[in-house]
């Protein structure tokens, strides 16, 4: 990453060690990774979208230290279990107390999609967007207490801590399998996130690493399109993370394909490791290489969080992060990072 002193991105590679390239997922069977670092062509930026309309005039770019060409830390999560016996886990109070720190450094959650649609004009002015992903739709992210969603369930948590803190929306983007959350009732569980405003993201139907035959991708993404469609009419999932981080031999089809009657179109493709994510308005923003964090305790579960060293860096200042500017339909920067703009936005620019 260009921007991203190389001194940082290296040690953070080395931080991470077995982290990083085996960050994957929750499956009893660990398998090698790759963990790819993502590629530097952009793909076309596709045409600008903002979400709001201000009522007032933004703020001074300066007074709120915007930078909307920082980075956006992507979030990973596996399984949320009370006892951690792999480095996939975090407990409910690791999970808790990672929300009070996103809330505490400004962080405001909005979904991958956002992200990839440049959908962040209602970041509030001052806040840093964080995307929170959470793979393999296990138990723990989402089961319920009788008719209600459990309280100590990733969902049930997000919304419990949204309402204790609005300014703190309960936001996150869930990558399902088949039988999500294991609870035998699709319909149910697509139909709470979508209704809790969650996005419904595809991590596969059987959660097979893709080095499949096109066909075979095409069956592994398209048969969870149309399981997602079938729950709730009209919902698709637009983003996808690539089981265990690997990529189809044709990588095309990660973003598009067609299985029976069901065509599917991911806007993102997930990674598994093992940075922050560019800004959409970076001119190396890849949609189809979005790299993630690990928000998970790495060591056998009992070593420090990925997350936490990145977050780390981002504080301390080493890293720059995007800062909304709370202006929407322009892309606000300091004077210093106008090379970062990816030529297409320049029309958008606030250089401050
Ligand atoms: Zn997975």
């Amino acid at each position: 990453m260009d921007h991203l002193d190389s001194r940082f991105t290296r040690r953070a590679l080395l931080t991470a060690g077995l982290a990083a390239a085996a960050a994957a997922c929750s499956s009893a069977t660990r398998r090698p990774v790759s963990s790819r670092t993502p590629s530097i062509n952009p793909s076309p930026p596709a045409t600008p979208t903002t979400s709001a309309t201000p009522t007032s005039p933004p703020p001074d770019p300066a007074s709120v230290k915007a930078n909307e060409l920082g980075v956006i830390p992507v979030l990973m999560h596996h399984r949320l279990v009370d006892k951690v016996d792999s480095e996939y886990d975090m407990t409910p109070a690791w999970f808790r107390a990672e929300l009070e720190r996103l809330l505490k450094e400004r962080y405001y959650p909005v979904t991958t999609l956002q992200v990839a649609r440049r959908d962040l004009g209602h970041v509030p002015a001052g806040r840093a967007p964080v995307v929170l992903t959470f793979d393999d739709s296990s138990r723990g992210q989402l089961h319920y207490d009788g008719s209600s969603i459990a309280k100590d369930s990733a969902v049930g948590m997000l919304l419990d801590f949204a309402r204790e803190h609005p300014e703190f929306p309960a936001v996150a983007s869930f990558y399902l399998n088949k039988d999500p959350f294991a609870i035998g009732d699709p319909h149910r569980v697509v139909a709470d996130l979508a209704k809790h405003g969650m996005e419904v993201g595809n991590h596969t139907y059987d959660h097979v690493p893709l080095r499949l035959s096109a066909a075979k991708v095409q069956e592994q993404l398209g048969k969870l399109a149309a399981m997602v469609g079938a729950a709730v009419p009209g919902l698709q999932p637009r983003t996808m993370a690539l089981p265990l981080g690997v990529e189809p031999s044709l990588p095309a089809l990660a973003r598009a394909g067609r299985w029976r009657q069901t065509t599917y179109r991911n806007e993102a493709v997930l990674l598994v490791g093992a940075e922050p994510a560019h800004s959409p308005w970076h001119k190396s923003w890849n949609p189809a290489g979005v790299p993630r964090i690990r928000s998970s305790s790495y060591g056998g579960g009992t070593g420090e969080f990925l997350s936490t060293w990145w977050l780390d860096q981002i504080k301390s200042g080493a890293v720059t992060r995007y800062v909304s500017a709370g202006n929407p339909g322009h892309v606000t920067f300091p004077k210093k990072y106008a090379d970062r703009l990816a030529p297409a936005y320049r029309g958008m620019a606030v250089a401050y």
